[in-house]
């Protein structure tokens, strides 16, 4: 599996101008002029950017295009990250446009990121899926609570709109239950495959107890995932007990890793941090609990 930054190859820039764009009447950027356009069959020109912006946009498209292919040729599962909510849009729109092209297959080559932390965070997951269906095309998707909170909040002030975040962590941890349920739901009717990709241990317990009780295999459909170097105890757990449990590593030269390293040292303060110790350790104990008592009972059954 792979993780892709959309931004490190199309101008972030570029990506909030096509998103503001996208909300007019009578646009024609939908995920099927992508598709058109990365395929090669139209040029997308488009007449509210520069002759360089339209080249860049081009360039980008197939460059985007031949990763998810070269990745697809390898086996490698693609999941294309999801970053801040006023490029969030236009990313999705080229993320569809990928999963169009790429998932006529058996199984998903791209997946898509839902943001729990964002408000309608499940209207955007139903109406993803919904599309792929429409299309033919097989869905797949990382649920993740977000990773952008304060920078996020601080644009909203600054800018004086709204905010597009879930206004407390308990909202949060609300809407991230409420889209594994969607998501597992879609699981078990063979319409998409699911990583959880979170390090809160109650999330992982309610997606285990929900796999044992919609009888969902522990290798198939649903796999977990957390950072490297984070929740390593819910990895090994998950891992001792038959679950597939990835860790993320982010490659690439120090100065390009640092903003990521930073927003994980947030996040630290933000969640991790804020449960208390013993809730932490109670929470640790029971999901150890559960997990090995389902790895002696020999799961649901699945291979
Ligand atoms: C495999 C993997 C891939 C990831 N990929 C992405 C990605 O593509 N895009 C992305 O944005 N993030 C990504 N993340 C990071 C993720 O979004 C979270 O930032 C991180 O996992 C911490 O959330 P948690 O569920 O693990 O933990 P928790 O500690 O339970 O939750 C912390 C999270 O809760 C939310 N939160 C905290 N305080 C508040 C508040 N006051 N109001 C509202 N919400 C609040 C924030 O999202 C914060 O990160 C990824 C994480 C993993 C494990």
């Amino acid at each position: 599996m792979m993780q892709l930054k959309v931004t490190a190859m199309m101008d972030a820039e570029l990506c909030a101008t096509i998103q503001q764009r996208m909300q007019e009447p009578g646009t024609k950027l939908t995920p099927e002029f992508i598709i058109a356009a990365m395929g090669g069959e139209i040029a997308p020109s488009l007449p509210f950017l520069t002759p360089q912006q339209n080249q860049h946009f081009g360039v980008s498209l197939r460059r985007l295009d031949s990763v998810a292919q070269a990745a697809a040729a390898q086996g490698v599962t693609l999941m294309v990250d999801a970053e801040q909510s006023h490029l969030q849009g236009a990313l999705r729109l080229l993320t569809l446009a990928l999963i169009g092209r790429h998932n006529r297959g058996a199984e998903p080559r791209v997946w898509s990121t839902v943001q729990a932390y964002v408000r309608g965070a499940e209207q955007v997951l139903t109406m993803e899926a919904s599309w792929a269906r429409r299309y033919g095309a097989r869905y797949g998707v990382k649920l993740v609570r977000g990773a952008y909170l304060e920078e996020e909040r601080l644009r909203a002030h600054n800018l004086g709109v709204p905010d597009p975040l879930h206004p407390t962590l308990e909202a949060t941890h609300i809407s991230y239950g409420a889209c594994l349920e969607l998501a597992l739901a879609l699981v078990v009717q063979d319409q998409a495959r699911l990583m959880v990709a979170t390090h809160n241990e109650a999330s992982v317990m309610q997606a285990v107890q929900r796999m044992e009780a919609l009888r969902i295999p522990r290798r198939a459909g649903v796999c977990f995932g957390q950072l490297y170097g984070m929740g390593d105890h819910v990895s090994l757990a998950l891992g001792r007990a038959g679950f597939s449990a990835f860790k993320s590593v982010p490659v690439g030269p120090e100065v390009s890793v640092l903003p990521y390293l930073a927003r994980r040292a947030q996040e630290h303060r933000q969640g991790a941090l804020l449960r208390t110790a013993l809730e932490r350790r109670l929470l640790a104990q029971e999901l150890r609990r559960r997990l090995l008592q389902w790895a002696k009972r020999g799961g649901n059954g699945a291979k």
